[in-house]
């Protein structure tokens, strides 16, 4: 974080501080107490289980030279009614500070699916230009966010943010404390649909990014997304689009797909055209790179900088479609990290297309539930299986019963196996030589330890 007195903290925050109002915090801001460094401002939050207080000192071993808490500590100590709010607060005026000392260009992604790809193929286009600060991993909540935000420092030149929503007004919330420069929405799909009820209000709260732009900022909309396409209507900004159609500002051409799924295509705008290859595995991530590029040359950049960049990205977060070939001749694309329909069926389609390989003998999916559909799940389900038999994949090892309607839809090529263990098991025993198996369901089914005991 850039360099801060505990006084200017707490008139941000409107705390008070126990303790000396003079130390000078110039470290990362932090909620654990292990990862404290030098100069770290420790934030503690009373939970369910854990105080956060209670490790303040331990915060302190570590080189965190204050607390920002709800009571005092052994530390000098920023107390507010509400350290969450108080830490929200201090991320708005720390961008701020950045913004005004030149330069600093926020740029905010939201959508159903490939937030997190996207946001890393960003992120990694934009450090090879300038010194840029982006979201870790998923970290795109309420407190996730402001603590990325506040980890920009004097000289931070792009500050990219994953932003997610639970719930109408919660992306207005977040968006209003960075104030985004560019607002980028992906898609408009069916994850959380149990929680908001239907599309249009998925559609409602994921357009609150767009909202929050001024009249010099730029909404980056999916124009293959009807209802994100519809979201023009609801900015000040100017609009740019990306996506496979002709009518895309930033368009995906020529798309092709090589042995392994990694796709190849030629990245256009009116202007140019510009040949790319990614190292990441499905056609989707054309398209999360198709709005990566628009949102880059929204921020500044030029194309052919964009394009040479995308292809140098090595890879995504961990368990996002991660591709392996193991000693054993078993080609493991591990997508564990999390699942809903569209997402099932875009690695279904990259598992497809490992398959055209003749070196590839087998397609084998091991799949488990989608958490979070609501009413519809059971049908969700069973719209997988039958994509994967579709798509002719060999077999669809189905983990768990809630998963179950994956099985009823793949028909024949299904296997049901109860958990985990039997998941394990049953690949001990079944792979062979040639077999290219993925591994995908929502992320409490922990997927990823059956992907890992492979190796
Ligand atoms: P979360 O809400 O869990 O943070 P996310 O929006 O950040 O998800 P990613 O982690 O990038 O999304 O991807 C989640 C899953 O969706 C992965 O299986 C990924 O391969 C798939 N996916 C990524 N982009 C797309 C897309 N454009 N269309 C369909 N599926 C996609
Ligand atoms: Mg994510």
């Amino acid at each position: 974080m850039i360099a801060l007195r505990l006084a200017e903290i707490a008139a941000v925050v409107d705390g008070e501080v126990v303790g000396d109002a003079d130390v000078v915090v110039d470290g990362p801001v932090v909620i654990d107490g292990r990862e404290a460094t030098a100069g770290s401002l420790f934030a503690a939050f009373v939970g369910e289980h854990v105080d956060g207080h209670e490790h303040a000192e331990q915060a302190g071993q570590r080189g965190a030279v204050a607390v920002l808490g709800s009571r005092p500590t052994g530390l000098p100590t920023v107390v507010v009614d509400d350290p969450r709010l108080a830490l929200q607060r201090l991320a708005a005026h720390v961008v701020e500070q950045v913004r005004a000392a030149g330069g600093l260009t926020v740029v905010g992604i939201t959508g159903s699916q490939g937030k997190t790809s996207t946001k890393d193929l960003l992120g990694a286009v934009l450090a090879q230009a300038a010194p840029t600060v982006a979201t870790r991993g998923s970290f795109n909540n309420e407190l996730g966010m402001p603590l990325t935000a506040l980890r920009v420092e004097t000289g931070t030149r792009y500050l990219v943010l994953e932003l997610g929503a639970r719930g109408r007004g919660h992306i207005a919330e977040l968006a209003a404390l960075v104030r985004p420069d560019v607002s980028l929405v992906l898609n408009v799909g069916q994850a959380h649909l149990g929680e908001f009820g239907s599309r249009e209000a998925i559609a409602e709260a994921k357009g609150e990014l767009v909202e929050a732009l001024d009249a010099d900022g730029t909404a980056v909309l999916n124009a293959d997304d009807e209802r994100v396409a519809a979201m023009a209507a609801r900015t000040r900004g100017r609009v740019v689009t990306f996506g496979a159609q002709q009518a895309a500002d930033v368009r995906v051409e020529e798309l092709a797909l090589d042995r392994l799924g990694r796709p190849s295509f030629a990245l256009v705008t009116a202007r140019s055209r510009v040949p790319v290859t990614l190292q990441l595995v499905g056609a989707h991530q054309a398209l999360n790179a198709a709005a990566a590029a628009a949102a880059a040359v929204a921020a500044g950049l030029g194309v052919e900088e964009v394009g040479a960049a995308l292809g140098q990205v090595a890879s995504l977060s961990q368990w996002r479609m991660e591709l392996s070939e193991l000693p054993s001749g078993v080609t493991v694309l591990n997508d564990s990290y999390n699942a809903n329909p569209e997402s099932m069926r875009a690695a279904l389609d990259a598992l497809a297309s490992i398959g055209a390989d003749p070196a590839v003998r087998r397609t084998v999916a091991v799949l488990g539930e989608m958490r979070e559909l609501g009413a519809t799940s059971h049908d969700e389900h069973r719209g997988v299986g039958s994509h994967a038999a579709e798509r002719g994949v060999d077999v669809v090892v189905v983990v768990g019963e809630a998963a179950r309607g994956i099985h009823d839809g793949a028909g024949e090529r299904g296997l049901l196996l109860a958990d985990n263990a039997a998941a394990t098991a049953w690949l001990a025993e079944h792979l062979t030589e040639g077999d290219a198996v993925l591994f995908k369901a929502s992320r409490g089914a922990r997927l990823d330890e059956v992907a890992a005991s492979l190796q």
